[in-house]
Parts: structure tokens; C-alpha cells; sequence
């Protein structure tokens, strides 16, 4: 029933501090349609990878504890991965092994509408300050949404720490980060986004989010408030009857609400108007896409 989906398998996940206060839960994933390491940046340590969690044969209480496989918190000396002694936390399993979702310790990704952000590696917008994209801004807005309440500057509800920002490495909408640096030369030729792609003879978007909704099933997210302008991720995010975008929650520029904050280049604003006159995004306020009703778990 989910044969047209890429098989995902979570490999291990760690608890990282960060520099901007939350904790995150990284997921490194394997597939078996590339050989990229995909991840997902978990925020709720109860959010829970499928296979990750699911017992496997002969393994010992350390060795899932050492994938990350644990409730709770880990601490020095602890001996049992599927029982936090302190905080009172005990995972269950069926008899196949697979994880028993309880409220009590997992998330429940049908009652629960989930904060989800589906992002594309932009080496340059995340690592080498670009202003030539919006990335970098809107990789740090995601997590700072879902970790607030509510965002001031816009009223949009955030995620109360409960969230995933699934990370793709498809680097420059697919094509990589060579031909996106050609590109970027193109564009300083008078080309736009879209015809600097056409004229290296790639798609004006290479990208590929099935992997992404992979992992999301794994990780019990059905419910989903989608972050995005580009009203084509919605379609692309949404697998029938399992993940549903039950909201789009748009990531409006931060330069747009506050002048004296967020990017502000000339680069910029032909990067977005491009998006939005030849792409189609919406910037503007949530939209409200479906009831919360008739998902299917898996
Ligand atoms: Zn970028």
C-alpha cells in the first residue's frame, strides 16, 4: 500500500543542545533510492522514528540506547533503553516488535496536527551567508516557529516545541551545488532563477520530496501544518489517506514585517519576485486547506 514510496530507515538519532535554547532530536536516515544521508531535526523527544524504535533480533538495551532508541533522557549509568526509571517513562512493543504508540510516551501524530517543514539543503543560504536565497532565513524561522507558541511579528501559532524540519539533500533544487554556482553566474548575467536553470538544461526544479513524506510516515506525522509559500509542496507533501496538510502556514520574509531585520540585498528581492511571479508562491496569511478528519494511520 505504500509501495510507490521510497523504503526509509532511521539509523540512529541523538539528542543536540543548540545555541538557540530548544534541544533537537537529530534523525539520520538511509534509503534505498540514493546514497544521501537524509535528516530530520525533531523537536519533542516523544516524536518517534518507527524504525528506529522497532526491536530487532539479538540486540542488547545498550545497543538501542547507543542508536538512540531510548525514552526520556539518557544518563550516566543508565542500563534499560525502553524504561526511564526517573522520569517514569516505559515504552511498549507488540509482539512483532514494532512500537506501541501511547500518548503517554509518543506522540500521536492523527490527534496531534504537527508543525512540519520540508527543507532542501542550500549549502550557500546556510553555511556561506548567501543573500542570494532566502534558505538560511527560513531554516532558522522553521525552528524558531516550532519551538514557540505563537511567532509575534505575525500571530502565527507555532509549534510548542512539537515539530519536524525534514532535511533533503538536494542541493540547489536538485542540481547540485556546481551547476548552481553556474547558475548564480548566469543571474549575474541578467538571468532570473528559472531561466539560469533553463539555460544549464535542468528542470527549473529538480526536487524530490518523496523521500521526505517517507519520512514522515516513519516518523507518525499524519496530520501536517506545512510550512511553505509554494503552494506546489502541498501536493507534493500529502500522501493519500496516510499524510495530510491540514494547514499551510506561510514563512512571509522577515524583512517584510520589520524593516530593521532579516535580509536585505538586492539579490533578494529578484530572488522572491521571481518565486512569486514565475513560480507561483503565495506570500500571505494561513490558509486553512482541509478538516482535521478521515486520516488513515499506518
Ligand atoms: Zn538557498
Amino acid at each position: 500500500m505504500t509501495a510507490d514510496l521510497p523504503i526509509v530507515k532511521c539509523v540512529a538519532r541523538a539528542r543536540i543542545p543548540t545555541t538557540q535554547g530548544p534541544e533537537i532530536f537529530l534523525h539520520l536516515y538511509s534509503n534505498n533510492v540514493d546514497n544521501k544521508e537524509h535528516l530530520a531535526i525533531v523537536f519533542g523527544e516523544d516524536i518517534r522514528s518507527r524504525s528506529l524504535f522497532a526491536r530487532r533480533p539479538n540486540e542488547s538495551q545498550t545497543d538501542r540506547m547507543i542508536r538512540g532508541a531510548y525514552v526520556g533522557k539518557l544518563y550516566p549509568g543508565r542500563t534499560e533503553a525502553d524504561f526511564d526509571d526517573r522520569l517514569g517513562l516505559q515504552l511498549k512493543f507488540a509482539s512483532d516488535g514494532t512500537l506501541i504508540v501511547e500518548d503517554k510516551t509518543t506522540w500521536n501524530g492523527v490527534t496531534n496536527d504537527t508543525l512540519v517543514r520540508i527543507h532542501s539543503e542550500c549549502y550557500t543560504g546556510e553555511n556561506a551567508w548567501s543573500a542570494r536565497c532566502d534558505c538560511g532565513e527560513q531554516f532558522d524561522r522553521a525552528g524558531k516557529l516550532i519551538a514557540s507558541d505563537e511567532e509575534i511579528e505575525t500571530g502565527i501559532k507555532g509549534g510548542s516545541g512539537h515539530g519536524v524540519i525534514v532535511y533533503l539533500r538536494q542541493e540547489g533544487r536538485g542540481i547540485g551545488l556546481g551547476e548552481k554556482l553556474k547558475a548564480y553566474n548566469l543571474q549575474d548575467l541578467g538571468a532570473d532563477t528559472v531561466q539560469a536553470n533553463l539555460m544549464l538544461k535542468h528542470p527549473a526544479d529538480a526536487r524530490d520530496f518523496s523521500i521526505g513524506k517517507s519520512i514522515l510516515m516513519d516518523l507518525g506525522i499524519n496530520n501536517v501544518r506545512l510550512l511553505t509559500n509554494n503552494p506546489d509542496k502541498i501536493e507534493q507533501v500529502e500522501y493519500t489517506p496516510y499524510i495530510k496538510c491540514v494547514e499551510r502556514v506561510p514563512m512571509v520574509p522577515i524583512h517584510w514585517t520589520n524593516e530593521n531585520k532579516g535580509i536585505d540585498s538586492v539579490e533578494i528581492e529578484g530572488y522572491l519576485r521571481t518565486k512569486i511571479e514565475r513560480m507561483g508562491h503565495l506570500l500571505q496569511k494561513p490558509i486553512k486547506l482541509h478538516a482535521n478528519e478521515n486520516v488513515t494511520t499506518i
